[in-house]
């Protein structure tokens, strides 16, 4: 039976049904994040700007340094010259977006010695604090640039944030999915992306595959709109797909932190 009956005909689909020792977050059974990363301006506002339209909160991960003239890394997918910095990133989330931070100079932490990964994931932390107001580490989620991390570095992270995200592939096993979270415990995160070329048709098919599903938590991870980025989507697209999928009564788009502040807050 597709969960979509089940949430219709069964007694369970109260919001914040206690269950056992678990209070279930949400009475949907299915969470979209569309969770962008690098930090575009344009792309950013725009994003912004689509998710408000349908009253939604946009879910956006950002460069530390990216404001840096010095930043250099991925020139080709991450031109230094089309990144905000923190006056635009303060300015999106007063108007309620997520930001998070996603790296500090965007290296492949897996490929680096093990102090200097920690290292960067430190400074990357300590500039949010100081930089982004409203921040804060025990709700944070550390979005690990390229999807790349060992169990080390994620331990090391979860010591000081609430959750890190990294490739489903690390993470999940055998599904697309994270669980929908019943407890405030610390959460690896595991997301699917698409690219260099535009990602419409990949997100086009998952999104379709997952509300088919019994459901779980999608984690889609995206970067800028139309030619901003590695793996782009369309900004006609995403506001088409986000005008479709607010009328699903059994799923929500939702940014990571919020799902995850959902639970810590029963
Ligand atoms: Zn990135």
């Amino acid at each position: 039976m597709k969960r979509r009956n089940f949430i219709k005909t069964s007694t369970l689909a109260g919001a914040g049904m206690a269950f056992g020792n678990f209070t279930f977050p949400t009475s949907k059974s299915h969470i979209l994040s569309l969770s962008f990363d690098d930090g575009f301006k344009k792309s950013f506002y725009r994003i912004a700007e689509i998710h408000e339209h349908y009253g939604l909160k946009a879910c956006l991960n950002v460069i530390a340094t990216g404001h840096f003239k010095s930043f250099h890394t991925e020139p080709k997918w991450i031109p230094q010259k089309l990144l905000g910095d923190f006056d635009d990133w303060n300015a999106l989330k007063v108007r309620g977006h997520e930001i998070m931070p996603h790296t500090w100079e965007h290296l492949n932490l897996t490929e680096i010695p093990v102090d200097k990964a920690k290292e960067n994931i430190d400074k990357c932390l300590a500039y949010f604090e100081t930089h982004l107001e409203g921040y804060s580490a025990a709700n944070a989620v550390y979005n690990f640039a390229y999807n790349a991390s060992t169990t080390e570095l994620e331990d090391y992270a979860l010591e000081k944030v609430r959750a890190v995200r990294t490739g489903g592939w690390l993470v999940l096993k055998d599904t697309l999915v994270n669980p929908i979270p019943v407890a405030a415990i610390a959460a690896r995160l595991g997301c699917w992306g698409h690219g260099p070329d535009f990602c419409d048709d990949y997100v086009e098919q998952e999104v379709n595959k997952f509300l088919k599903s019994d459901g779980g938590w999608l984690i889609l991870n995206l970067h800028g709109l139309d030619e901003e980025g590695w793996g782009p989507i369309r900004s006609e697209y995403l506001d088409n797909l986000l005008k479709r999928l607010i009328k699903a009564d059994y799923l929500e788009v939702l940014p990571t932190g919020e799902v995850l502040n959902r639970v810590r807050k029963k």
